[in-house]
């Protein structure tokens, strides 16, 4: 079933159960001789049918299917509509044994699940061929964890009027036994999928905290610690909690770390994320929004959220014409929503004249520094000292 995360998570759990059953009664209704049904868990339903072999019956059987889900469910005097998405494998082509079966229809359904809804797919080999590599790069992903293959880069950001650094931005190095270096955007995306992201994201806010703490410790000037922030994360139970604890454990003060999260995580204007927010704001925790301008915001939310920072994304850093329009307005907006603003991708002299120019609080980029590993960074900010 399609949606059922966001419908609990707007109209609460016993909603979510009903339109589970009611969804279960429909199915019902769908029995007819050759045809078996059975909920696996939570929201999947598996159906089973006999004696059908071509490629258009197929079709047909899942439309119809699909057709099942067309009208709203009522609940609570609510009309609800929901729709389902369909994985689909064959005997024997796919597969001899149920666990087999049930396997592929599964990654079937996964590989649509993220773009598409309301829709069916066939299993293909070139599937299971993605689906293994996926399962390959999480069991990886769960040894780096383990291994302590993971290691933070810390990118400075610099005050526009006396150019000493004020933060720094934590960015992931995953250094893989064989493969070296690995970009944190050629895995980021696979441990959001598999989950993994969370016991990563742990890992990377306590590794900055610590180390953040450890400057301080060291005597050097406090700066803010910058860490993104996965949408996984902020949807998980208990978030804000963990933060809390992370801040206990390493002794840090609440107001060196800041939150990034990214404009379609913010502007989904759910009260849910609105309450986060704001619990994080009361303890102290600042909150940015990443890459400001590749997304949709709306004003609304921006004004009602408790955002602290945005950081205009660094596609906007090139010279044309329209992008200083579109980077002036919005270090503008920003002051006068009373955020602070910074620069992301400053990689030239003229850039940053133009952003001191207009008042843009804060820069990063390799004009000062490429991201360096802590060592280097205290380093930086020895001489800033
Ligand atoms: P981001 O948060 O927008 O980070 C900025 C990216 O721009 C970094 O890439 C940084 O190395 C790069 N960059 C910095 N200055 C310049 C510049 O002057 N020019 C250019 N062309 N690029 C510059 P990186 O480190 O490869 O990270 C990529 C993305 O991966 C990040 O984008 C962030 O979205 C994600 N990421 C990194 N670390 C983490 C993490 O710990 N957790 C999560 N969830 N995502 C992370
Ligand atoms: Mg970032
Ligand atoms: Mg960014």
């Amino acid at each position: 079933m399609d949606y059922i995360k966001e419908l609990n998570d707007t109209l609460g759990y016993s909603v979510g159960d009903k339109l589970i059953k009611a969804s279960g009664e429909r199915l019902k209704g769908f029995i007819e001789a050759n045809t078996f049904i059975a909920r696996l868990s939570g929201d999947m339903f598996l159906v089973l049918h006999y004696g059908i072999d071509t490629k258009a019956s197929i079709n047909k059987f899942a439309e119809r299917l699909i057709h099942c889900f067309q009208d709203p469910v009522k609940i609570n005097d609510c009309e609800i509509y929901t729709s389902i998405s369909i994985g689909i494998s064959l005997f024997p082509q796919n597969g001899l044994t149920a666990d087999d079966l049930i396997k592929h229809a599964n990654s079937a359904l996964l590989s649509i699940k993220d773009t598409y809804r309301n829709c069916y797919k066939l299993f293909e080999t070139s599937i299971s061929e993605k689906f293994k590599s996926l399962l390959t790069m999480e069991n990886q992903l769960r040894k780096a964890i383990i291994g302590g293959q993971f290691e933070l880069y810390y990118q400075p950001q610099v005050d526009f009027t006396s150019s000493r650094i004020i933060g720094v931005e934590a960015l992931l190095r995953w250094r893989h036994p064989e493969k070296g270096y690995i970009s944190p955007r050629d895995f980021i995306s696979i441990a959001e999928k598999t989950g993994i992201i969370i016991d990563i994201g742990e890992w990377v806010l306590h590794e900055a905290c610590r180390q953040n703490k450890k400057w301080q410790d060291e005597g050097l000037t406090p700066i803010v610690v910058s860490v993104n922030l996965s949408a996984v994360q902020l949807h998980q139970k208990g978030f804000v909690g963990k933060i809390k604890k992370i801040l206990n454990e390493t002794n840090l003060d609440a107001k060196y770390l800041e939150l990034e999260i990214t404009e379609s995580m913010a502007m989904k204007n759910e009260q849910s994320i609105l309450d986060i927010l704001q619990e994080l704001r009361s303890e102290g925790i600042l909150v940015a929004i990443d890459d400001f301008g590749t997304g949709y915001s709306s004003l609304k939310s921006l004004s009602l959220f408790p955002i602290t920072k945005l950081k205009i994304d660094k596609m906007f850093m090139n010279k044309q014409d329209e992008n200083r329009l579109i980077v002036k307005s919005i270090i503008q907006l920003s002051h006068s929503l009373n955020m602070k603003v910074i620069a992301e991708g400053v990689e030239t002299k003229e850039q940053f004249t133009f952003l001191q120019q207009e008042k843009c609080d804060e820069m990063q980029g390799y004009f000062f520094s490429r991201p360096v590993p802590a060592y280097q960074l205290k380093e930086m900010l020895l001489n800033d000292n």
